[in-house]
């Protein structure tokens, strides 16, 4: 491993300055994410491109602090643990946050002292081009960041079956997620760590205050097109103010702009490509089939372009497929509820478990909610809140292992014992 031989202080001084370089290029890097995945460009350049430098700063303070114990063993024996590398890291990321994927799987490889083969997604594989060449000018030694683009099944499956890569490290779909660790087992029997999909539920009860609720809901199912794993698509208000919330989500939705991303007045661009946006009408179409009341949106709009009027579905039921699936676009099923233990019950019941909001102003529900949602991170009075210090990883089939956050560290690291006998030592 080229990092073998450079000091973990110089690692973070070099990751420092790779993300100064990602700041300078901030314009440029947050125009080419736009053109790729449709994103807006003003969330874009803080979100996503100062988002990726502070996840490099985050983590370049750690290069210097990994270290093992020292071990309390039987008899005349010194033991000691190190933390070493994990090796060769194979990255397999998604199109949806192509930038801020990256650095949250490449800043803390890099501060463990490992080496990788980074494979973007092959909607959005331009920044992850351009972070490679940043990469080089930061000082970052040849072969370190390999950026490897291709097609999932190709690509992607390579660096799964691949003898030589030590451990992957995926975000993506809980499908192909599971072909990754099926791969990994009839290969080298390499770890992975899985950051798979969701379909998160918001739970709104009657003391929330409203005007908060909606836009926390507009927000948490609208934000990124709905492209986001951690969308709350499943919104559950209490019996209580149900029709009003009904009434004020639409109502907000008139000011709700679709168009250019690179437009500073636009809150949705277009769906990532053909596919994307086909799949997303066609739930659409499913959901009014099932019986679902379209409230408003859910059609294709604009001359040209994959763009589509954020939908709201009333009379969902719990079985429905707009209920259950991971649509991955602009669309919200709203969902009533009368006690806290049936809000419990309808939050948990999905085979996923990646996130959850929960608005209230009672404490004593906030904490009981908090405890019974088995998902990776739950938002009180907020959605959407990711911070490079907090980890972020599913329960159930939304996956295992935690990107950002001491513990990301953690997985790109092996714990070795050392022992030697001792002797003539004053003390055992
Ligand atoms: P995807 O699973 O289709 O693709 C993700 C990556 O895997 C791409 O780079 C793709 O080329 C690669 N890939 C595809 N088939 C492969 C194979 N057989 N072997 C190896 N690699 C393969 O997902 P997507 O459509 O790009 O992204 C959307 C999904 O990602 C959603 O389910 C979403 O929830 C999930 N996601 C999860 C998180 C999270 O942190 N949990 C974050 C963002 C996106």
């Amino acid at each position: 491993m080229a990092t073998s031989l450079m000091q973990s202080l110089e690692r973070g001084r070099i990751m420092m300055k790779y993300a100064d370089l990602i700041d300078q290029q901030k314009e440029e890097l947050a125009k080419l994410e736009c053109l790729d995945a449709g994103k807006l460009l003003a969330l874009t350049k803080v979100v996503d491109i100062e988002g990726s430098a502070d996840m490099l700063r985050y983590y370049a303070g750690a290069a210097d602090k990994i270290h093992g114990e020292t071990l309390k063993m039987a008899g005349n024996l010194h033991g000691y643990t190190l933390r070493e590398p994990i090796g060769v890291v194979g990255h397999i990321i998604p199109w949806n946050f192509p930038s801020l994927m990256f650095f949250s799987k490449v800043s803390p490889a890099l501060a463990a002292g490992c080496t990788m083969i980074v494979k973007p997604a092959e909607q959005t594989p331009l920044t992850a081009l351009y972070h490679a060449f940043l990469a080089k000018e930061a000082g970052i030694p040849d072969g370190v960041i390999n950026v490897v683009t291709g097609f999932g099944s190709t690509a992607g499956a390579s660096i799964a079956s691949h003898m030589d890569i030590d451990m992957v490290s995926f975000t993506g779909s809980t499908a192909v997620g599971r072909k990754i660790m099926e791969t990994a087992a009839k290969s080298n029997l390499k770890p992975v760590s899985l950051e798979l999909g969701g379909k998160s539920p918001i739970i709104i009860f009657d003391d929330a205050d409203i005007d908060m609720a909606v836009d926390l809901a507009r927000t948490a199912t609208f934000y990124n097109k709905g492209e986001a794993c951690i969308a709350g698509s499943r919104v559950y208000v209490q019996e209580g103010i149900y029709d009003k919330f009904v009434t004020k989500v639409t109502e907000s939705m008139k000011s709700w702009v679709v168009g250019d991303p690179f437009d500073p007045h636009v809150h949705q661009g277009p769906q990532v490509d053909k596919a994307q946006f086909e799949k997303v009408l066609s739930y659409i179409e499913h959901g009014k089939r099932e019986g679902a009341t379209l409230v408003t949106g859910g059609k294709p709009c604009g001359e040209k372009g994959y763009y589509i009027e954020p939908a709201i579905f009333t009379d969902v039921e719990e079985d429905m497929l707009i209920a259950k699936d991971e649509i991955f676009g602009p669309v919200m099923s709203l969902m009533k509820f009368k006690t806290i233990e049936e809000a419990i019950e309808k939050a948990n019941n999905t085979k996923y478990g990646l996130a959850a909001g929960v608005v209230t102003k009672d404490l004593n529900i906030a904490n009981r909610m908090s405890r019974s949602i088995r998902a990776g991170i739950i938002w009180i009075n907020c959605y959407l809140i990711i911070d490079r210090g907090c980890p972020f990883g599913g329960f159930k089939m939304s996956g295992f292992g935690k990107d950002s956050g001491m513990h990301a560290l953690e997985k790109y690291l092996q714990v070795k014992s050392v022992i030697t006998p001792i002797f003539d030592s004053p003390w055992l």
